[in-house]
């Protein structure tokens, strides 16, 4: 005998705040006054941002990396850093943030979109295989929501291929693929400190360099400040290629310091609380929960299960709709479309009153390009997880989850 749904009037499920918490304190605050006192809040004179991206190298084990004022603009560099030119294909996710696709365009290149597999949410080897032609040159893997993608086939494709591979792992912050980080496996990973990320510097972004060479290192570096070279006393202002201006500030630096002796602490909660949500839901007919790539460890910046109508007599909204009103926290979808579908894709005008560089390519942005999706964005329910969430809060999630598929399941329908 099920409860009847609060939506139709029962008693909802959960009846007390999710946990929250200041995600910015004291340890900011020093750094802050700090970087302030330094009389600089530029990089290349103060300590923070240097002190910030030697932190991160230690945590992550890279040599190299450089900060940015967004993870766009990291991505940006390493597209650009990489040599990706007018013309040049890269293949990544439909189901990402603008930020994967800005960059490319930005370097006048085509972004072309290869299909996801339907439950870890990810571009595999697979579906990237089907997407490469003559004009290949990179391959940005976006590991969605701090779940890793199968990355050894992909690289193997890649060196195949001669192809560069850049990891977007903005929402994907310690996570593991075999008991090794994302972000250091490709030649380049790409991190964001948005205010809605893992940490946050308000914004920010951070790319590492994997190839340990002191001269890739160096020209991703300069992608980043308009192509000056800026090592030890030197400064080199020669203007040989076009880059942007995508600088880490001192207070973006020194907050960053702080927020990365809580990313570890953060990750593990994250990754706890997804794999609990996980084993309370993985028996339910009709739910297919997020499925962790094998050998991975998934930092959940959210978690997002899929709904099977077949099995349950209700859509996807409603099934979102009756969660909701159970007390739990969640939305019908993550975003609307797959990015093709977005008018700039469907008009192919990414500059006003142009179609450079989308005339260079004949490759077709239309509904029915990547199946699976498409499919995951129509049957998806995300739900938040939170590091200072509570170990009820994710108890609740899960009886809030049970009690509505049971309601719309077999069992559900005896209730009158
Ligand atoms: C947030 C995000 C970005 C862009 O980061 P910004 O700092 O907002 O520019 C890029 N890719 C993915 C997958 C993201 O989630």
């Amino acid at each position: 005998m099920n409860e009847q749904l609060a939506i139709l009037g029962g008693s909802k499920i959960k009846t007390t705040p999710y946990g929250t918490g200041r995600r910015f304190g004291e340890e900011e605050v020093k750094e802050l006054v700090e970087a302030l006192e330094q009389n600089t809040l530029f990089y290349h004179s103060g300590r923070k941002v240097k002190q910030f991206l030697e932190r991160f190298n230690a945590l992550y084990g890279v040599t190299y990396s450089v900060a940015t004022s967004s993870g766009t603009g990291a991505l940006h560099v390493a597209i650009g850093s990489a040599g990706i030119s007018v013309g040049d294909e890269v293949i990544t996710s439909p189901i990402t943030d603008a930020g994967s696709i800005i960059g490319i365009l930005y370097q006048n290149a085509i972004p072309v979109f290869a299909d996801l597999d339907p439950h870890t949410y990810n571009m595999t080897a697979e579906t990237i295989r089907a997407r490469i032609t003559p004009k290949t040159k990179a391959i940005i893997v976006v590991h969605l929501a701090g779940n890793p993608a199968d990355m050894d086939p992909i690289m193997e494709l890649a060196r195949e291929h001669g192809l560069i591979v850049i990891e977007d792992c903005a929402q994907s912050y310690l996570t593991y693929y075999k008991g090794r980080l994302v972000g250091t496996l490709g030649d380049y990973g790409c991190f964001s400190t948005n205010d809605y990320k893992h940490i946050s510097t308000g914004d920010g972004g951070i790319v590492t360099v994997n190839s340990q060479s002191e001269e890739d290192n160096q020209r991703t570096h300069a992608f980043a400040d308009k192509n000056y070279g800026r090592f030890g006393n030197l400064v080199q202002r020669e203007m040989r290629l076009l880059a942007p201006n995508y600088r880490m500030t001192e207070l973006q630096g020194a907050v960053g310091i702080a927020q990365l002796s809580k990313l570890i602490w953060i990750c593990d909660k994250r990754s706890h609380y997804g794999d609990r949500l996980t084993s309370g839901i993985k028996d339910i007919p009709g739910i297919i929960p997020h499925e962790v790539t094998s050998d991975g460890r998934c930092t959940y910046w959210f978690y997002m299960f899929t709904i099977e109508p077949s099995v349950l007599s209700c859509s996807r909204d409603d099934f979102a709709e009756a969660l909701q009103a159970e007390g739990i926290d969640c939305s019908a979808g993550y975003i609307p479309q797959p990015v093709y579908m977005q008018p700039m894709f469907q008009k192919r005008e990414a500059y006003t009153g142009s179609h450079f560089p989308f005339d260079l390519s004949d490759i077709a942005y239309a509904e029915g390009l990547c199946p699976a999706a498409e499919h995951i964005l129509k049957h998806a329910i995300r739900v938040p997880i939170n590091e200072f969430y509570s170990e009820q809060d994710i108890e609740d999630m899960i009886a809030g989850i049970r009690k509505v598929a049971a309601h719309y399941s077999g069992s559900g329908s005896e209730v009158v």
